[in-house]
């Protein structure tokens, strides 16, 4: 059989490989995140939809937070998952049934447990600051500890590629501690994150070649290799991969699983997660970014908008004869897809799709492409730009082909801006809007205009419109287009949006930066109710 480049092959896949996730617990360490319980349980949900093996969740000892958790979670297991308790080995000194830390590790009731301990000679003696001998004693004690408790117990070697640098014997000494007592997986962790992929590379196959057990890689990513790392690992025999979404994480983050999971599953051929899983991929990503109220990152590869984003005129010819001619994988295979970015670089070809997405039978010569590329050509000269705003020119080639429908029919509007004293509010809009007949007058403060505009449109439409509440803006940018005309210049309003799942992008125009935002906005949220009626999850794909 002849495999094309990128694509699935079901009967090549050669091995397992476990998806061990920690975006609740290392992830939960990055900087600008802190999950409540409920953002945890949300995230954990999704993670078992998409078919992830082992979910990390946290320390029920050291946190309260941590113990509602699994409390909660316990109500309505998850469908495939394990939940995975995790904290540390015994102090030193004392009986691991003593410590008070490893005994509240039974109270989250998981199957599994992760342990971590020490496995690089330096940190035994100089940060906890014991013997070699104990540090050895204190992760034999500990795994026997649980698995007399009857739960899996997967060891994670902490610092283990710096510690085998330093000293091999005492860091596989760190493994075999583990695993005599009955450990059920050795994770070698590059705690630090400062490896090669050469030098993880040759040490786990070293382990790999002694241990015959289960193997997971743990990468943190300051050398910025992380992803790189952690599929050495599994090439050299690993088949357990810890990582999180997003690679959120201490420092520069932990290895992320949504670059990982595609690079395995898709060009390894390793099963990792369910295949309608692979299809959420883009999805979940964007929806745990949500909850961890971060910026996504739309340069993600696999993942991100842009991944699949083509804008050059050569690269869109290419593209439209055939797509492995700049895509590595299909869009789809990860629930993204194509955009072919709208500008004065894209040629006839690309506007044309975007006006076949309306309406599919206008040909190339057809009257309305004639009409509508005029009328790209003159907003493009008054200074509209479409690119990133993909939305606004369906709406566009809606409007000129009168496929339009009513949503809401503002009538007026009004923005005051004041300096009020002590008040945080700065100003407030009142709108008079009309949906099928009936009109509705509402009014609210912001912080500035176009947020009390945003907040009262909002407010007068999720009478009509309840579903509007899912949808926020992400991003507001405003770029002065003839900067020589000072505070009359003409400005440009671009506008992103979002339901926590997609993203949609619009624009407006206008010498007046209100105006010009709040076109911008009114598009947004028409697009949206489009996006609703039809819910084909096709926003953007143009
Ligand atoms: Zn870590």
């Amino acid at each position: 059989m002849k495999r094309k480049r990128g694509d699935l092959v079901g009967d090549l896949i050669k091995k397992k490989v476990f998806i061990y996730d920690t975006t609740l617990r290392d992830g939960a360490q990055a900087e600008g995140i802190s999950f409540t319980v409920n953002d945890k349980i949300r995230i954990a949900r999704r993670l078992d939809s998409l078919g992830v093996d082992y979910i990390e969740a946290g320390n029920p000892g050291s946190n309260p937070k941590d113990m509602e958790f699994f409390d909660r979670i316990k109500k309505e297991p998850l469908n495939h998952a394990k939940l995975v308790a995790f904290g540390s080995t015994r102090r030193p000194g004392i009986k691991a049934g003593d410590d008070a830390n490893v005994k509240a590790l039974l109270t989250a009731n998981t199957g599994a447990v992760a342990i971590f301990g020490k496995s690089w000679d330096f940190h035994v003696t100089d940060i906890i600051r014991t013997t070699l001998e104990e540090n050895l004693d204190m992760i034999r004690d500990t795994v026997s500890f649980l698995k007399a408790e009857d739960k899996e117990v997967i060891f994670d070697a902490e610092h283990f590629f710096d510690g085998y640098k330093a000293n091999r014997e005492y860091a596989l000494k760190s493994l075999e501690a583990a695993k005599e007592v009955g450990a059920d997986s050795l994770v070698l962790c590059d705690t630090n994150g400062g490896c090669f992929p050469s030098e993880i590379a040759e040490i786990t196959r070293d382990v790999v070649e002694i241990f015959n057990l289960s193997i997971g890689i743990h990468c943190h990513n300051d050398g910025g290799m992380a992803e790189a790392n952690s599929i050495v690992a599994v090439e050299e025999g690993a088949d357990q991969v810890q990582g999180t979404f997003n690679g959120y994480g201490e420092r520069c983050g932990n290895a992320d699983l949504s670059v990982i999971i595609p690079n395995l599953q898709l060009k390894r051929g390793m099963a990792c997660i369910k295949e309608e899983g692979m299809r959420e991929l883009s999805a979940a990503c964007r929806y745990i970014s949500e909850i961890a109220n971060l910026p996504f990152n739309e340069r993600q590869p696999y993942v991100g908008r842009s991944a699949f984003a083509h804008k050059g005129g050569m690269h869109i010819d290419g593209i439209q004869k055939s797509r492995h001619s700049f895509e590595h994988i299909a869009p789809e295979l990860v629930g993204n897809e194509r955009r072919i970015l709208m500008s004065e670089v894209s040629g006839r070809s690309t506007i044309l799709k975007g006006i076949q997405k309306v309406a599919p039978s206008v040909s190339k010569e057809s009257e309305e492409t004639i009409l509508i590329m005029d009328k790209l050509k003159q907003l493009e000269h008054e200074g509209f730009q479409f690119e990133g705003a993909e939305s606004s020119f369906e709406l566009m080639v809606r409007r000129a082909l009168g496929k339009t429908k009513t949503f809401f029919d503002v009538k007026d509007f009004r923005v005051l801006c004041e300096e009020h004293w002590q008040n945080d509010y700065s100003a407030s809009a009142i709108i008079k809007l009309g949906v099928d007949g009936n009109e509705e007058i509402v009014a609210a403060e912001g912080d500035g205009p176009v947020n009390a505009l945003d907040t009262a449109l909002r407010k007068a439409l999720e009478i009509f419109y309840p579903q509007l509440k899912r949808m926020r803006l992400t991003d507001y940018k405003v770029r002065v287009l003839d900067t020589t005309r000072g505070t009359a210049a003409k400005v440009r309003v671009h506008i992103e949006s979002t339901d926590g799942e997609r993203v949609w992008g619009t624009v407006g125009l206008s010498s007046n930066i209100i105006e010009a935002s709040w076109n911008a906005l009114v598009d947004s949220i028409e697009y949206f109710l489009y996006l609703n009626g039809n819910d084909k999850g096709e926003a953007g794909n143009i």
